[in-house]
């Protein structure tokens, strides 16, 4: 079921550069949050933070706290934030050495799923929600990038689907594909936020006009305004928000 996320009072540290600065958002259930801002202000690191990624990254440091729901994703196991909030980033990437359908459940089986039928129906219905399922139903078992990268990208997200998550985060998912692919992951959006909350950074101004429920506008690592979309593109509350939307830098 989808859960909303609550950031409080996020900080993020690179060495002793500040790039996020007192970051308050909700993100709620059953909707799309884009977040948007020029190169390097803060929105992969603010998007690392929605599942505790930027512990992967050397030399990044984090206060403040994130709920899900009720719960700190501090307070959970590592494991159990990844699983619950999936995440999809800008260069396809499946697992290299393995097979699509084992891309599909390797997290299910090392989480302690064996029955061989089970793990068969939650590939295919990660699959088939997300507009894949014919087009790999014959080559489940051939390694995952004979597809193309548009594809490759979907097995992602059917990827992260498959773990059941609660929130979905992705990091600018369409920017590395054509038109067409882009187009077919924003149409997956808008039909699986029905059970997801999720987060989507993009640099792509008429794409978060398209998909998004919620804006939030970041600057050198401070959340300048946020809100419904339409609002944000048409009355921005703050003259940075209207500038950036003008393309006046
Ligand atoms: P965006 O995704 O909006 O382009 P980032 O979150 O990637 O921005 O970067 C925010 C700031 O943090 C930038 O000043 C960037 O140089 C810095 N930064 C990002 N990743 C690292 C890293 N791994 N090590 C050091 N500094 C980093
Ligand atoms: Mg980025």
């Amino acid at each position: 079921m989808a859960k909303s996320l609550h950031v409080q009072n996020i900080n993020a540290w690179f060495s002793d550069q500040l790039v996020l600065k007192h970051i308050h958002m909700d993100l709620s259930a059953n909707q799309i949050t884009a977040i948007i801002g020029p190169s390097g202000c803060g929105k992969s690191t603010f998007i690392r933070c929605l599942n505790r990624m930027h512990e992967t990254v050397p030399g990044a440091r984090v206060t403040g706290d994130i709920f899900l729901e009720e719960s700190s994703i501090y307070q959970m196991p590592a494991t159990e934030v990844r699983r619950r909030i999936g995440m999809v980033f800008r260069e396809p990437n499946p697992f290299p050495t393995l097979s699509i359908f084992d891309n599909l459940t390797l997290a299910l089986r090392l989480g302690g799923m064996r029955n061989h039928r089970q793990l068969r129906e939650r590939a295919e219905r990660s699959l088939r929600v997300a507009g894949l399922w014919d087009e790999v139903k014959d080559k489940l078992n051939q390694n995952a990038l004979v597809l193309s990268l548009g594809q490759q990208q979907r097995l992602c997200i059917a990827r992260a689907l498959a773990l059941e998550p609660d929130v979905l985060l992705l990091d600018e998912p369409a920017s590395a594909l054509d038109p067409v692919s882009t187009l077919q992951i924003e149409e997956l959006m808008e039909q699986i936020k029905k059970d997801l909350t999720i987060v989507i950074v993009t640099h792509n101004l008429q794409q978060a006009a398209r998909i998004a429920d919620t804006t939030a506008f970041f600057l050198d690592g401070e959340l300048v305004e946020w809100g419904d979309t339409s609002l944000l593109f048409t009355k921005p509350s703050d003259r940075r928000t209207e500038d950036y939307i003008a393309g006046r830098f």
